[in-house]
């Protein structure tokens, strides 16, 4: 009995022992092709649900794998996916814990800038906050030393910055904005890794003659999305026809616009996120005809992914519903790429069910297409009004 004892706890202290000195994580940094933290392996038609785009170089560490994706602890009790083709794994173990340092409140002539010294690219998360209007960063790995917040007057829409420390290793940073309206922020390193928070500005003029507005067509090229039910046209050729009108009306009204395709062209996501962080817009607008196995299903409906983003959505919902359409709704939380940017307000149109087939009627008809357009114009007039 004593021996087997002395044997039992011989093993039980070399398998432990084992374990410590070869321990089953490592460290992986972000690459720059639009990495992207989602909370779990859920998958639906769009992919698992995000949590947040990240900066490149970023550090994580990976406890985990699966076929696809690296589960990484942001924290002590935060963990999340990456896909494994947006990292690469780097040599030699890293500090848990990082101490933050002074911070900085700031504007230039477009935006206002709140900068934070850390000494490594950590994770972040952000979530933005209505009433009050507010964007909170969680930065993982960080403890608090920071006991200077400079602020200048040169900071037009940061009303108030400050920060909590609601567990150990997460740093929560809240950002307290002048304007109801959240009109975007982009969160990156700069030199030094100065984790900084770029806060948009309201536009001095709310009006469309001083916006550069993004028209994005649904689909193009290979990517021909739905089918009608009955004359088997392609979502790509109405979206672009839709995306056109919207183009042609808003240049009537002096407005900037910018399209992500103006041509039966095939653009994946990633490349039209690319071209929208390069052209900056004021607001974004999606177009793309909806599909149901269910032919009763109709209506036209639009999509936010942020709550501070929501109020374009139902302006343009509210003036789409004029035109007699059923309504499907307006949804939140949705997980479309073109609702993934904070830099911006964006909106996703449904505008009708090409599975429909009193939709898909409408649809193929020019006077209701542009009739569509002026409803979309009009709703973003009203939100622009409300503000
Ligand atoms: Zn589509």
């Amino acid at each position: 009995m004593k021996n087997i004892l002395i044997v039992l706890f011989t093993f039980s202290f070399f398998n432990s022992f084992a374990q410590t000195k070869s321990p089953d994580f490592f460290y992986v940094r972000t690459n720059d092709s639009l990495p992207f933290l989602k909370y779990g392996l859920g998958e639906d038609r769009l992919g698992g649900a995000k949590m947040t785009f990240l900066d490149s170089n970023v550090v994580l560490k990976v406890v985990d794998s699966s076929k696809d994706d690296y589960k990484v602890q942001l924290s002590q009790l935060h963990s999340a996916y990456i896909q494994k083709e947006k990292v690469h794994r780097i040599i030699g173990a890293e500090n848990n814990q990082h101490l933050t340092n002074s911070w900085s409140v700031y504007g230039d002539s477009l935006y206002d800038y709140l900068t934070i010294k850390l000494d490594e690219r950590l994770p972040y998360t952000s979530e933005m906050e209505i009433h009050p209007t507010r964007i909170t960063v969680d930065i993982f790995g960080a403890v608090s030393n920071t006991n200077w917040i400079t602020q200048l007057a040169s900071a037009k829409e940061i009303k108030n910055a400050w920060y909590e420390q609601p567990e150990d290793d997460v740093m929560r940073v809240i950002i307290e904005l002048k304007h109801p309206q959240n009109w975007g922020y982009k969160i990156f390193y700069s030199e030094n890794n100065k984790l900084t928070v770029m806060v948009k500005r309201q536009p001095t003029v709310l009006n469309l003659s001083h916006l550069k507005i993004a028209i994005d067509a649904g689909h193009g090229g290979e990517n021909i999305g739905a089918s009608g039910i009955t004359t088997n046209i392609k979502e790509k050729d109405y979206t672009l026809l839709i995306a056109k009108e919207l183009s042609r009306q808003l240049i009537k009204k002096k407005a900037n616009v910018i399209m992500t395709r103006v041509k039966d062209t095939t653009l994946s996501m990633y490349e039209r996120l690319q071209f929208l962080d390069q052209q900056n817009p004021d607001l974004l607008i999606s177009i793309h005809l909806n599909s149901s196995s269910k032919d009763s299903i109709g209506g036209v409906s639009t999509y936010y992914r942020y709550i501070g983003f929501r109020p374009l959505s139902q302006a343009i919902l509210k003036s789409m519903l004029q035109l007699r359409l059923d309504e499907f709704g307006n949804v939140g939380n949705f997980n479309f790429s073109l609702n993934g940017p904070t830099e911006y307000p964006n909106c996703l149109v449904e505008v009708a069910f090409l599975s429909n087939k009193s939709d898909e009627k409408r649809i193929l008809d020019p006077k209701f297409r542009q009739a569509v357009a002026t409803k979309i114009i009009a709703g973003i007039e009203i939100f622009l009004k409300n503000l």
